[in-house]
């Protein structure tokens, strides 16, 4: 595993050897020596865990720890504030700002190393359950809430900069028939090798493959017009075909198939994200009437 990355802040560079010196055994140690350089490092690094030193001058601890836990892209960060017996701020109000321990100077080694460890470790638990909470059990794709998430957040985004969002929605055909025919052990692989295919094709870094329910997946592809979407659908359609997972009992091929719709839109004031789920859904029950294993796109 990967040493765990510690961000030591103090404006003393006697404290911040002494500190790197206790620490960089078991860590990677970063510092900084000014509040404005530790958010800078918080953001550019994101480190496991934060020591940081009340009183600086510029900008003392509380305000940076204020700043780190305001910003998303810092606030899951650990911090633990260093801090001089007698030193103005105490403890409550350091632990009020949302830090997560304190340490008083003058510090002693082992103490030090085993409440990085300790914190690191709890660290490390949060980031994997909050992982797994937004993850698919079985096919490791996002899962339901992951989706629904990106797709308001993307939607937002859409609506400030005016540009389109698209949907795809796959529905794996006959799969009631594939379950009863291999089981239902054999349906759980298949849905993997499905999943697997779908993710592929995701290859921008704002598009998502998400199961969204059963034997259904959704890609949310933000910036993305109609057009460019089911290009996309039929990509991930011909990549699930290639796949050439036996299916006796489908109606019309003799392998797994999915049956896709398509839908874009560029989200207007109040309208609801859940139209371009209206829309996809509705081209993916006409490709199914159209014949299924193919791509349709919403009129
Ligand atoms: P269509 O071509 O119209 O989509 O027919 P279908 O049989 O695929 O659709 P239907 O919705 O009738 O059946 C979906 C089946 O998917 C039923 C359900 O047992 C199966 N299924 C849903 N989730 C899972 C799963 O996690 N594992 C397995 N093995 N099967 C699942
Ligand atoms: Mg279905
Ligand atoms: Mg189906």
């Amino acid at each position: 595993m990967k040493k765990p990355r510690v961000l030591v802040v103090d404006d003393s560079a006697t404290i911040r050897r002494l500190l790197e010196c206790v620490l960089r055994g078991e860590n990677d140690v970063l510092t900084a020596s000014s509040g404005s350089a530790a958010l800078q490092m918080a953001l550019d690094e994101s480190p496991d865990l934060i020591l940081l030193d009340i009183s600086m001058p510029e900008m003392d601890g509380h305000e940076v720890c204020r700043r780190l836990k305001a910003e998303p892209r810092t606030n899951g960060i650990p911090v633990i504030f260093v801090s001089a017996l007698g030193e103005p701020g105490d403890e409550a109000a350091g632990l009020n700002l949302g830090a997560i321990d304190y340490i008083i100077k003058p510090i002693s080694a082992p103490i030090v190393q085993a409440r990085v460890r300790n914190h690191v470790e709890l660290k490390r638990i949060r980031d994997t359950l909050a992982a797994l909470s937004m993850q698919d059990g079985l096919t490791g794709l996002a899962n339901r809430r992951r989706f629904d998430e990106m797709l308001q957040q993307e939607w937002r985004r859409g609506l400030r900069l005016s540009t389109p969002v698209a949907l795809i929605m796959c529905d794996v055909d006959y799969f009631k028939k594939y379950n009863d025919h291999y089981g239902h052990l054999s349906g759980d692989e298949c849905l993997k090798s499905v999943a697997s295919a779908i993710k592929a094709v995701a290859l921008r870094p704002g598009d998502l493959a998400a199961r969204y329910g059963g034997e259904e997946f959704a890609m949310l592809l933000p910036h993305t017009d109609a057009e460019g979407a089911a290009t996309v659908a039929e990509k991930i359609r011909t990549g699930v075909e290639k796949l050439r997972i036996e299916h006796a009992r489908h109606d019309s091929e003799p392998c797994v198939t999915l049956s896709l719709g398509v839908a874009a839109l560029t989200p207007e004031m109040d309208q609801p994200a859940e139209q371009l789920i209206a829309r996809a859904d509705k081209a993916l029950y006409a490709a199914k009437h159209g014949g299924r294993n193919r791509v349709a796109l919403a009129g």
